[in-house]
């Protein structure tokens, strides 16, 4: 049985998840269920129902387990992530929005002139805020909300009155499957839709993002990247963006770190990222 009156989608009386998985590409619901109950090691049951194109219900009978499951994300399937929200009440299909996971990033080689803490705070405020932080001897962890419709970003400028601008790389861990023309999530390079198909065999020899951004990845060159399937189509799968356009990009600037934000605060002074 499904619950979905017309556009309208109704959570169960239980405490109820609704997810889509954020991908181009299109597969079958029932290996979406297989995964999850393969994955999930709750210690009650939960159903999981299709109530659209890449959408579903999950109702849990513990509302511990459905706190563990948003506790543990990021989640995948298929190397993509899996964009979840509570659903409390009943809500028309087009309004939904599922767009942003909380992510893990990691920031090492940190020059001894920032102060770890600022530079956290300052980094942070730049994805809304910070959920959870770490603080370590080399490196930094930080939990932020990141939105997938945007490109991944790789870092950022930073600089105080007794540093000038520096360069700050970020990592990310559990990064899943991205497109290394656009920087965008749920899709490869040879699937991107951003960028013209001369564009793509422009950046072939010096794709603007690479495996770099893979917290713990062990960068051994440049993931091979096969050009020969971009003819393929890409599946007419649906996405959540709460009848929100997904932001276009026109280029993707391989350099270009201009944007600048004044402010004369300690280690606060960032600077936007490069694109
Ligand atoms: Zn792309």
């Amino acid at each position: 049985m499904l619950s979905v009156k017309g556009s309208r989608v109704v959570p169960s009386s239980k405490p109820t998840l609704i997810c889509t998985v954020w991908m181009t590409k299109l597969y079958k619901p029932e290996s979406f269920r297989a995964h999850m109950k393969s994955i999930w090691k709750t210690r009650k049951k939960f159903e999981i129902q299709m109530v659209g194109q890449n959408l579903f219900l999950i109702s849990f009978e513990l509302a511990d387990d459905l706190e563990l499951i948003l506790e543990g994300r990021p989640w995948f399937f298929r190397n993509n992530v899996i964009l979840f929200d509570r659903l409390c009440q009943a809500v028309d299909r087009d309004q939904i929005r599922l767009t942003s996971s909380p992510y893990w990033m990691k920031i090492d080689s940190i020059s001894p002139k920032f102060d770890k803490k600022d530079l956290m705070h300052a980094i942070g405020a730049t994805f809304g805020g910070i959920l959870r932080s770490e603080i370590n001897e080399d490196s930094c962890r930080l939990r932020v909300n990141f939105d997938v419709q945007r490109p991944l970003r790789r870092g950022i400028f930073v600089s105080t009155s007794a540093v000038s601008k520096v360069w700050v790389p970020f990592k990310y861990e559990n990064l899943p499957m991205f497109c290394f023309g656009c920087g965008r999530l749920g899709h490869g390079l040879s699937n991107c839709t951003q960028l013209t198909h001369e564009r793509i065999s422009k950046i072939n020899e010096n794709p603007p993002y690479s495996l770099a951004l893979k917290a713990e990845s062990k960068l051994f060159g440049k993931e091979s990247i096969k050009f020969n399937a971009w003819i393929k189509k890409v599946g007419a799968q649906c996405l959540y963006t709460g009848g929100e356009k997904a932001a276009q990009i026109s280029t993707v600037e391989v350099a270009g770190d201009n944007n600048e934000m004044g402010g004369h605060r300690n280690v606060g002074n960032c600077w936007e990222e490069r694109r």
